[in-house]
C-alpha cells in the first residue's frame, strides 16, 4: 500500500478527518451535510461507505464491493474488508477509500462537482504509485537475482534508484520520463521533448538525461531501471557496444563509458508493468513537449 493511503486509513479509523460532521459536533458549524450529496450527515462511515456516490465507487473499483450491506462502524467495516480480502489486495480497498477522499476533497476545496470519471482518475493514479512501490521492491529482488546483467565489480548495493523510460512515436521527437527515488522517498521526477529518431535512441536518450539529473541531485550512487534490454546490456557489457542500432550509437557509447568510471551505477532491466510512471511521463514529454520537473506526489 503506498505509505500516504496507509496513513489516512489511521486517520479514518482515529476520527482525524476534517468532516463536516465532525467539525460541527467540534466547532458548531451548523452544517454536518455530505460535501458530496448534500443528503447524509458528513461523518467518515457515510462519506467512504453509506453514500450513494461511495456505493458506486466501490461497484467501479477494482474489487466490486456491495457497500450498503455493510452494518459496523467506520473500523469494524474496514476490519471486515480487510478480513474479507486476500491480503495481496487490501491496496485496492485503500485505494478506493483514498480516491472517494480527493472526490470529497476538490468539491470541498476548489467546488468540483463529483463525479465517477473523477473518481476513476483519482483511483488509477493512486493504483500506480503502489504499483510504483511495488516495483521498488521487485527491483532490488531482481537486482539480487538477476546479477548476470552487470559484471561482478558492479555488485553494489546503491543509494538511490531511477526509473527511466523513453518513448518513440515515428519522426525525429521523442520524450524521456525519469523517477528518482532515494530510501524509499521520491526526490525529483520529470520528463522532457528530446531529439530520437529510434526507439533505442529514445530509451538510450532518456537514460543519458536521467543520469544528468542524477548527477546534478548529488547522488554519486544509483540503479537505474530500464525496460529496454537492449540498452541495459550494450552499457553494462564490458566490452564497447558496437553491434548497437546506429542512430543510438553515440549515446550508448557515452553511457558505457560513463558507466566503466563509476562503478557505483548500475544498470538493471525491469518489464514494462513495472516502469508505468516513467512511461507515462515519457509520453507526456513526447506528444506535449511538456518540460516538467517535480517533486511532490501525485506525479502527474
Ligand atoms: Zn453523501
Amino acid at each position: 500500500m503506498a505509505p500516504r493511503v496507509r496513513l489516512f486509513l489511521w486517520r479514518v479509523v482515529h476520527d482525524g478527518l476534517p468532516l463536516a460532521a465532525t467539525l460541527d459536533r467540534r466547532i458548531n458549524t451548523g452544517s454536518p451535510y455530505c460535501s458530496v450529496c448534500s443528503q447524509g450527515v458528513e461523518d467518515p462511515n457515510h462519506l467512504l461507505f453509506m453514500c450513494d456516490f461511495a456505493r458506486r465507487c466501490w461497484l467501479l473499483g477494482p474489487i466490486p464491493i456491495r457497500t450498503d450491506r455493510l452494518t459496523g462502524s467506520v473500523k469494524e467495516n474496514l476490519e471486515y474488508l480487510a478480513s474479507a480480502t486476500p491480503e495481496e489486495d487490501w491496496s485496492s480497498i485503500g485505494n478506493v477509500i483514498w480516491a472517494i477522499w480527493r472526490v470529497r476533497n476538490a468539491r470541498t476545496y476548489q467546488g468540483i462537482a463529483p463525479t465517477h470519471e473523477q473518481f476513476l482518475g483519482f483511483l488509477t493514479g493512486i493504483q500506480e504509485e503502489t504499483r510504483l512501490a511495488q516495483a521498488m521492491d521487485k527491483g532490488r529482488k531482481m537486482r539480487e537475482e538477476n546479477s548476470n546483467l552487470r559484471d561482478a565489480q558492479q555488485e553494489v548495493t546503491t543509494d538511490s534508484s531511477c526509473y527511466v523510460d523513453g518513448s518513440w512515436g515515428g519522426g525525429w521527437m521523442g520524450g524521456m520520463g525519469y523517477v528518482i527515488i532515494k530510501g524509499g522517498t521520491l526526490l525529483q521526477y520529470g520528463a522532457a521533448p528530446t531529439n530520437a529518431s529510434s526507439p533505442l535512441q529514445a530509451e538510450a536518450g532518456a537514460l543519458k538525461e536521467a543520469v544528468k539529473q542524477v548527477v546534478s541531485l548529488g547522488l554519486h550512487s544509483c540503479t537505474f531501471f530500464s525496460d529496454s534490454l537492449t540498452l541495459v546490456q550494450a552499457v553494462s557489457q564490458y566490452q564497447p557496444p558496437i553491434d548497437v542500432d546506429w542512430k543510438a550509437y553515440g549515446e550508448i557509447h557515452q553511457m558505457w563509458l560513463a558507466a566503466k568510471r563509476n562503478r557505483e551505477w548500475v544498470f538493471c532491466h525491469i518489464n514494462r508493468d513495472q516502469n508505468v510512471i516513467a512511461d507515462k511521463l515519457a509520453k507526456l514529454g513526447r506528444i506535449e513537449g511538456d518540460r516538467i520537473v517535480g517533486h511532490r506526489y501525485p506525479i502527474y
